[in-house]
């Protein structure tokens, strides 16, 4: 952490955030008893395991483990570091940070992306200010023009121009002190492949800058003014640009497109800006890279159907095909393929025929299985032959589709389109599944390995995997009582419980918890802070928002207790025997804890015993 942000106000920000709201702008929840669910942002799913909990201000996925408190949810879903996190939560409810000369000068160092952050802020600034004036600006701006892009338009994407020559912005930047080194970072200029020194990457073009979800720049797209090459140039990736998971417009159009709940993807930033400009805001775009799992990610907050809008070349077929391969194994959203009149890009169809029109035509944007029919039907002809190949092609997407009432509708419209027996179509079908089924199980990694470059270490997922196993099932629902019930914890304490835990795992939370239960009774969900490993957070979330284990009546609570130390009692019948041999073994650590525990068994024994005397 490099600012320094004082405890209170973390503390403040904590308490004035609802993690409702926040996950609310990228997933969309639906209320279900105490919680709400939602399709996870963090794994691949098509029914949801996402929970949030309003009472205890936490998040947890029963799919992939992810959980925590909100700033959790803003690191881990805006890819923030903990500050960044904070300052995003303070910014949006308007929680004073301390100012910079309130500082101690240590912390005056920004962290690497707050500064490639702000590098890409002037450089923002001097690409806007060189479209309003300045050599070729006029050029620029008729060109712009030209394309029927308004000056509100300009104005809300923050259109520049990247004036010609090699060394404008790299002088821009020196002359502001950032180092070149530091602006080749950012992907702005580019080092000079003989002799010293850098060069600007960006030069004669339009500049279309490139926000993140919460409006900040962290790169740029640039097109020529003429029919130059290469026509778009996008800024390398840099540790904030990563064009597989940034969609260019989503900063300003994601409340549009959850209002109507359905998006347009476009290709690029012109025929975004042209869809936009005339009225159809619903719309993000890639940005010159096919779509991949990460974008259909992040529109799954927003969104519950996507339209593919492509041009009807070769090109544009070819990356529909593709989209759909992404698409069928991100699940969670309906995907519609809309194929523009031949000759026509989005941008040339709403200035031709108006936006009216393209809703129409918006309107007959098929489901994936008649695109591909008809594209094969488009390219293999109606012959016996022709057929063939058809069926081929259809049956391998329609094996994959996992929904078996759509999967018999889709086979039954495919033969009649075809002129075929239903029959002999789902024959098909069922071949290509068990093909596609085999080759599953020979890919190494099975499930863990779909889109899963985000899912962190394996030992995480192990650890939730193991919690959840029969063994550790009682430590864990005694570890959820003492969230639960913080009037057990003197009992656990009294009982030397945890001593018993053969989890350490388990038993060092519950040390945390018996540390802390001071604060407990009032804010639970702070203890989730208090753990300070992601699995650690994760099984307590989980247990937080796991409804089976949360009705706990005193009565309960005891039986558990007792039911859990009987049954480690019984585990030590052969405890004499261990100690002797750690004593011949002269394994005095080993001899220390089975002593420590062989005293611990008495105590309870004693304790049980009088228990039940007393009961009698
Ligand atoms: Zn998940």
């Amino acid at each position: 952490m490099t600012l320094y942000i004082p405890d209170d106000i973390v503390a403040e920000i904590k308490h004035t955030a609802d993690i409702v709201d926040i996950v609310s702008e990228s997933v969309r929840l639906k209320k279900t008893g105490r919680n709400y669910v939602g399709l996870c942002p963090f794994h691949s799913e098509k029914t949801p395991s996402f929970t949030v909990s309003a009472d205890k201000q936490i998040f947890h996925c029963f799919g992939c483990g992810e959980g925590g408190d909100v700033f959790r949810f803003v690191m881990k879903h805006q890819g923030l570091d903990f500050t960044e996190a904070v300052v995003t939560l303070a910014r949006r409810y308007g929680v004073r940070l301390p100012s910079e000369g309130n500082r101690s000068p240590k912390d005056k160092t920004m962290s690497e992306r707050q500064q490639l952050r702000s590098v890409n802020s002037l450089a923002m600034d001097f690409f806007k200010s060189h479209l309003r004036e300045g050599p070729g600006s006029e050029k620029a701006a008729r060109y712009l023009a030209g394309r029927g892009i308004s000056s509100d338009v300009i104005e809300e994407f923050h259109l520049g121009y990247a004036p010609a020559g090699w060394d404008n912005l790299a002088g821009f930047l020196a002359k502001k002190g950032v180092p070149l080194g530091f602006a080749e970072k950012a992907g702005l200029v580019v080092k000079k492949n003989s002799g010293t020194g850098y060069y600007d990457r960006f030069r004669d073009r339009i500049i279309f800058p490139i926000m993140d979800i919460s409006n900040r720049v962290i790169g740029f797209g640039g097109r020529v003014l003429d029919d130059s090459l290469p026509k778009y140039l996008n800024s390398p990736e840099t540790p904030l640009y990563h064009k597989g998971r940034s969609l260019y417009g989503l900063s300003v159009t994601k409340n549009i497109c959850r209002q109507s709940g359905e998006v347009f993807i476009t290709e690029g930033y012109m025929d975004f800006l042209a869809l936009y400009g005339s009225g159809i805001k619903n719309v993000v775009a890639t940005l010159g890279t096919a779509l991949t799992v990460g974008h259909v990610r992040a529109l799954k907050g927003f969104v519950e159907k996507a339209i593919l809008v492509f041009d009807s070349d070769e090109a544009g077929m070819k990356a529909a095909r593709r989209s759909i391969d992404v698409f069928n194994s991100e699940k969670g959203l309906s995907l519609f393929i809309l194929v523009l009149p031949k000759g026509h890009d989005p941008d040339s169809y709403v200035r031709e025929k108006g936006t009216s029109a393209f809703k129409e035509l918006a309107a007959t944007a098929q489901e994936p299985v008649f695109f591909l029919l008809e594209s094969a039907i488009r390219n293999y002809g109606l012959s016996v032959d022709g057929k063939i190949k058809t069926v081929s092609e259809v049956a391998e997407y329609l094996a994959a589709v996992e929904d078996s009432v759509a999967r018999s509708l889709y086979v039954k419209e495919v033969a009649e389109r075809l002129g075929i027996e239903e029959r002999a179509m789902l024959e098909k079908v069922r071949l290509a599944a068990a093909r596609q089924s085999q080759q599953a199980r020979r890919r190494p990694g099975g499930v863990f390995e779909v889109g899963g470059e985000d899912n962190g270490p394996d030992d995480d997922v192990d650890e939730v995997a193991r919690a959840y196993s029969i063994e550790y099932r009682m430590e864990l629902q005694i570890i959820a009582m003492m969230l639960h019930v913080p009037e057990m914890i003197c009992e656990i304490e009294e009982k030397n419980v945890l001593d018993f835990f053969t989890n350490d795992f388990l038993k060092s939370i519950g040390n945390i918890i018996v540390t802390h239960r001071a604060g407990l009774e009032n804010r639970s969900a702070d203890i989730v802070e208090l753990v300070d490993n992601d699995a650690g957070k994760r099984i307590i979330t989980a247990l937080f928002v796991g409804d089976e284990l949360s009705n706990w009546t005193e009565e309960g609570c005891r039986n558990l207790i007792n039911r859990f130390m009987t049954s480690r009692a019984r585990r030590s019948d052969n405890l004499t025997q261990m100690i002797k041999a750690a004593e011949e073994n002269h394994d005095d650590r080993l001899l220390d804890e089975l002593l420590k525990a062989k005293g611990a068994i008495a105590r309870q024994n004693r304790m049980m015993s009088a228990k039940s005397s007393s009961e009698l």
